[in-house]
């Protein structure tokens, strides 16, 4: 029962890197730099996976090795708000222009792939259709797709679960209190990352960011909703 999660410090990953301890016996982590503007989320992984380990001991003896895959390609082959230094805004194409073409794609096949050394074919991960900005890599359909590509491609078998598929982001703060009670909560809260921009100057009551920016503002609704 091992399992691989897609780990990028934000609040759905690290809620997701609970779901997966509570379920499976060894769980390992994989998180990708792919030339981000908030690569700040990858530097928050490591002070986020010390403090789990304090607060859920029986968590930290499942936890296996975190892994840092580079992709600086897909960064450079993308021109978008999230790989340059440009205004957050919709594009043309009806998609905001923070959606990175492929990312979550490529991201599967690399877990997979990493998968098959370490003896995982398990694979868990936060997209979610919720999500304010309809991504379509981000979508169920998508996804299964991509599973099955990868299945036959790799002549094995592997599963991805999305345990927050279908919750909004008030739902996601509630299956982390579920799963790990107000410690839990709190850690992610202080020591996730979600800002687009990259921000952690002032911690907010949802956390640290610029709030304005459009992950910023959902993480904000969602804390408001799940806090009242
Ligand atoms: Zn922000």
């Amino acid at each position: 029962m091992r399992a691989g999660v897609l780990f990028s410090g934000g609040q759905d990953s690290t809620t997701c890197l609970a779901w997966a301890l509570d379920r499976f016996d060894h769980v390992e982590t994989v998180g990708f730099h792919y030339g981000q503007r908030h690569a700040v989320e990858m530097e928050v992984r490591d002070a986020f996976l010390a403090k789990l380990r304090a607060i859920r001991p029986d968590w930290g003896a499942k936890l296996g090795e975190d892994h840092v895959v580079g992709l600086a390609g897909l960064g450079a082959i993308s021109e978008t708000a999230l790989t340059r230094d440009e205004e957050i805004e919709m594009g043309e194409s009806g998609l905001p222009n923070t959606f990175v073409p492929g990312r979550n794609l490529i991201f599967l096949n690399y877990a997979a792939a990493l998968g098959w050394r370490r003896g995982f074919s398990t694979l868990v991960a936060g997209m979610c259709e919720a999500d304010f900005s309809g991504y379509p890599d981000c979508r169920a359909d998508t996804l299964d797709a991509q599973m099955r590509a990868i299945s036959l491609g790799m002549d094995r078998e592997f599963t991805l679960h999305t345990p927050l598929m279908h919750l909004s982001k008030a739902g996601a703060w509630s299956l982390a209190r579920e799963l790990g009670g107000d410690a839990l909560v709190e850690l992610i809260r202080t020591d996730s990352h979600t800002c687009y921009l990259g921000e952690r100057g002032e911690l907010h009551d949802w956390g640290y960011g610029c709030g304005a920016c459009p992950a910023c503002e959902l993480r904000a609704r969602g804390w408001a909703d799940f806090a009242a």
